[in-house]
Formats: C-alpha cells, structure tokens, sequence
C-alpha cells in the first residue's frame, strides 16, 4: 500500500490568510481568491478532508500526512484527522517566533491530535540554532510520537508565487547541518528532512550520517537537481539509500490544491526510478508505505499526560 507523507492541506483559512497577506484592508474572500486562482474552493474542513478521502481512494493511496501550510491553521487539519483518523497525519506549520510557540505545540501534539511540528526557517526567519527554535522542538519531543519537519535548502512556495505575494526567505537558514544539531540533541524523535534537502544534498546526507533519526522525504518534482551538473534523481535515490538505507525514506508527493488533487507523476516517476535500482520488494514496500506506518502507527496518538 501507498502512505503520502507529504501532502498540504489548503483550507478556506489557508486562502483567507493568504487573502490578508495580500491586502489587509481589503482581503476579498477565500472562495474568491480560488476563483481568481482557478483553483476549488475547499469548503469546510470536513469538505475538504472527504474530498481528499476520495481522491486517496481514486488512486490507491492508503494513508497522508496533511500539512496546515499557513501558522495558526492547526484547527482545520485537526479536523480532517478527527474525520478520518485511519487516513490522515496531521502535520502542522508553526513560527517559533509567535506568542506561546511552545505551548501552541504542545496543545497541538496533544488535544489537537497532529503529529508533526514543521519549520520553515527561511520563511519565518527564525535559525535552527536559535533559542526559540530549540523550545519549540523541546515541546515536540515531549510528546512522545511526535515528528519534526524541518524544511532545508531552496524554498519556493507556487501559491505565493501566483498571488503576486513577496516571498523575503533567508535560504542561509535551511542548513540541514543545523538540523543535525537539533537531531543529535533529540535522538528519539524523528527528524524528516523533505525533498532529500532541496538543494543541499551532501549536507543532508551529512546530516542523516551522523543521527540515525534524520529521516528524508522524497516529495515533488525534485527539481533543484539541476543545481548540480548531470545530477539526476535516480543518483540523489542511489546516494540517499547508500547513507541513509531504505528504512529512513518516505515516500511523498506534495500534493496540494484541488482539481489537480494527488500528483500522481511524482509517484509513477520514483516508483520507476526505484525499480530501476533493483532493490528488494521489502526495502521499496518501506520507502513507498511501511516507514510512514513505522513513525505514525495507526490510532497511536501522541500522549497528552507525558507532555
Ligand atoms: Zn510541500
């Protein structure tokens, strides 16, 4: 079975965000900035989570992680994971910047029933090796079961993109060397580095030499390779699976907004590449599902009491 675990969740509140960031005095509505954008509206995020049911079981893929891709929109993918918890991880994006980051975490870890704190330290311009950084994943790793995303390298978000919205991002802070501070510092909570490090490659493979809980995930088109001379993604699969092994890759698509739904390319494309590198059917079932099903156990919720 095929588990996502990288996929964004783009609720009503994520485009009203996004509608704010853009104008504050006049934001527009969120159905309305979807039209503008010729995108679906999500609805509810019940709607949205039924709609993402569907499109799952449309193509074979058993179980997601769902990322509320905007600060403060923790509520909605506790939501869809309320509404189908043998289907979706909720993930969630915070700013360690804000009032009460730690505790935001916290209560998302626990009451909210999400299982991944995100970074983004380009975008929220906060480093990894920053005090306020180090709070909030003290919260994450107080919760037991509790995952840590740290986005590292090139960042570029297509919805900004569109939408015309600046995007100020101080790419010097996703160093994944920093993350292996972090992961060295908390070896029992898994730490997921996506897109093999988007760009930084042998510094995420550094990264996951020296801490066996650095985990990557292999999600989008992957293509900051072009980066590098004649780098390809089935040689970025190849050195990854060389440091890392077949135990420490998940499986992701980037999945967003909808009526595009799942990428379905993006998993046809590695699922060939890895049957091009002749590993064993075990070693390719972990990397495309059981590794998700490892670090996110079905109705294993993270522990409020150890918290
Ligand atoms: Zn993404």
């Amino acid at each position: 079975m095929v588990n996502d675990a990288h996929c964004h969740f783009f609720s009503t509140a994520f485009f009203g965000a996004m509608a704010r960031q853009r104008s504050s005095s006049s934001p527009g509505s969120p159905a309305g900035l979807c039209r503008e954008l010729q995108w679906d509206d999500p609805g509810t995020p019940e709607a949205l989570a039924d709609r993402w049911v569907r499109e799952l079981d449309a193509n074979g893929v058993g179980r997601a992680v769902l990322i509320a891709s905007i600060p403060g929109d923790e509520a909605s993918v506790a939501a869809a994971v309320a509404r189908h918890p043998s289907r979706f991880v909720g993930f969630f994006m915070l700013d360690p910047s804000a009032d009460e980051a730690p505790a935001r975490a916290r209560h998302a870890l626990t009451d909210q029933g999400l299982r991944g704190l995100c970074l983004f330290p380009a975008m929220h311009h906060v480093p990894l090796h920053d005090d306020r950084t180090l709070r909030v994943v003290e919260a994450a790793a107080s919760c037991p079961g509790a995952a840590v995303f740290v986005h590292c390298g090139v960042l570029s978000v297509g919805v900004r993109k569109r939408l015309g919205l600046p995007s100020r991002f101080d790419l010097r802070l996703g160093d994944p060397l920093a993350v292996s501070r972090l992961a060295l510092a908390f070896p029992h909570v898994p730490f997921v580095i996506p897109h093999f490090g988007a760009g930084l490659l042998r510094e995420a493979l550094m990264a996951a030499d020296a801490c066996a809980n650095v985990h990557f995930d292999t999600s989008s088109s992957n293509g900051w390779v072009k980066y590098t001379p004649d780098l390809t993604l089935a040689a970025v699969f190849k050195s990854a699976l060389a440091v890392a092994g077949p135990s420490r890759l998940l499986f992701g698509s980037d999945s967003s907004f909808f009526p595009r739904g799942w990428q379905r390319g993006i998993f046809e494309e590695q699922s060939a590449i890895l049957d091009g590198l002749g590993m064993a059917a075990s070693e390719r079932r972990l990397i495309i599902g059981d590794n998700f099903d490892r670090l996110f156990p079905l109705h294993a919720r993270v522990q409020p009491k150890a918290c």
